[in-house]
């Protein structure tokens, strides 16, 4: 059922700001019409959805690229727009627009391709995953190509002095006056709900642990509604550990034989976050028939994504080589799916937290 959430949420991506964003996202999109480029040979003479199409733009990279027919789908009003691009193109032959939730509308053919940008802060913010799901189980041939086709969620711990200097120890002296006073409604404001900002390679202490692996041909909704994982870290170095970044990265691999097939199952090297060096070794390699990599992580490009950041209301010095363990859970609200909950459990130098937050 669609609920007012859902119609508010659909609302917001009315608005031309938020797409200005996507598009002007260069990382983002450019990564999209190499993906499409890269997949011609497969998209020539196909039918292809687009799940959630905003402006437009995926389809007509896919028309470009030689698609038979594009069903766009939106639900939001922004499709009424994305239908003038199309017939300003020349390409209301080729793409239909359809203005509804995947969830509704009906085509009376199956389709050879999924494409969909439904990424949220975390990956899973906005839960717009299910949506394709849905579209990929009423639609989608078999033997049919999914792009992207499979994405990672990262984890690792960070040390960010100077964030907290300016958010926090500000407080201790204000034009020499001491507003310590400040300082618990300074952290409750600036912590207590994730942030996104970028931060850099050097704000992390080790290598990440991976969350979350989803292959999008066949990840199921109940999946989705609740994800856990226990992560066990190594600081790399001495430094005040000031919380958690999460990011993420997904990768356009071709239906058969894809390259996920080829990562080293972690469970044989031992390391639960060895994905990650695999994936910044995948991306160098030349090989054009390797799969294309679009990565929010802290040492690629920045994108719009940026990295979800929890801080702890106050930092935990951490010694080289000191563990920190817990455990993590990301799972849909009850008030409104499109909301996260995350519980985060961690300990560090014999003691133990427990930090609930809620990203709206
Ligand atoms: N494909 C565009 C827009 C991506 S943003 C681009 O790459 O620039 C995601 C879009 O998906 C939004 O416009 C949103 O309205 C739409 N969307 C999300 N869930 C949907 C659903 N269940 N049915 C139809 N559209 C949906």
């Amino acid at each position: 059922p669609c609920t007012d959430f859902d119609m508010a949420y659909f609302h917001s991506y009315a608005h031309v700001g938020i797409h200005e964003e996507m598009i002007k996202d260069r990382v983002r999109t450019d990564t999209y019409r190499a993906a499409i480029m890269q997949h011609q040979s497969f998209i020539e003479g196909k039918v292809v959805m687009d799940v959630g199409c905003g402006t437009g733009i995926l389809s007509i990279f896919c028309a470009q690229a030689g698609a038979k027919r594009v069903y766009a789908v939106d639900a939001s009003d922004i499709a009424l727009q994305a239908n003038e691009v199309v017939k300003a193109n020349n390409l209301a032959e080729k793409i239909i627009v359809l203005h509804g939730r995947v969830e509704d509308v009906e085509i009376d053919e199956e389709v050879d391709v999924i494409i969909s940008e439904w990424m949220g802060y975390m990956l899973l913010y906005e839960s717009m995953l299910g949506s394709v799901i849905t579209a990929r189980d009423r639609w989608l041939k078999h033997g049919g190509l999914i792009l992207p086709s499979n994405a990672t969620l990262y984890m690792a711990p960070i040390t960010h002095p100077d964030r907290y200097n300016d958010s926090i120890e500000f407080w201790r002296n204000v034009y020499g006056i001491d507003m310590s006073a400040m300082l618990q409604l300074a952290k409750q404001c600036a912590f207590e709900e994730p942030c996104v900002e970028t931060i850099t390679g050097e704000n992390v202490l080790t290598w990440p642990h991976v969350v979350k692996h989803v292959d999008c041909y066949t990840i199921q909704h109940d999946e989705l509604e609740s994800v856990s994982t226990r992560y066990k870290f190594q600081s790399m170095m001495r430094a005040p550990l000031h919380g958690f970044a999460f990011w993420f990265d997904v990768e356009f691999s071709g239906p058969t034989n894809s390259p996920t097939n080829n990562h080293i199952p972690s469970l044989l090297t031992g390391a639960s976050n060895n994905n990650h060096i695999d994936g910044i070794q995948k991306k160098k390699r030349a090989n054009p028939n390797e799969a294309l990599v679009l990565s929010t992580a802290p040492e690629d490009p920045p994108t719009h994504w940026q990295q979800t950041l929890i801080y702890f209301y106050d930092p935990i010095e951490v010694e080289q080589d000191q563990i920190i363990e817990g455990s993590l859970t990301l799972s849909q609200s009850k008030e409104n799916r499109r909301f996260m909950n995350i519980h985060l459990e961690y300990s560090s130098g014999g003691r133990s937290y427990v930090k609930e937050s809620v990203m709206r």
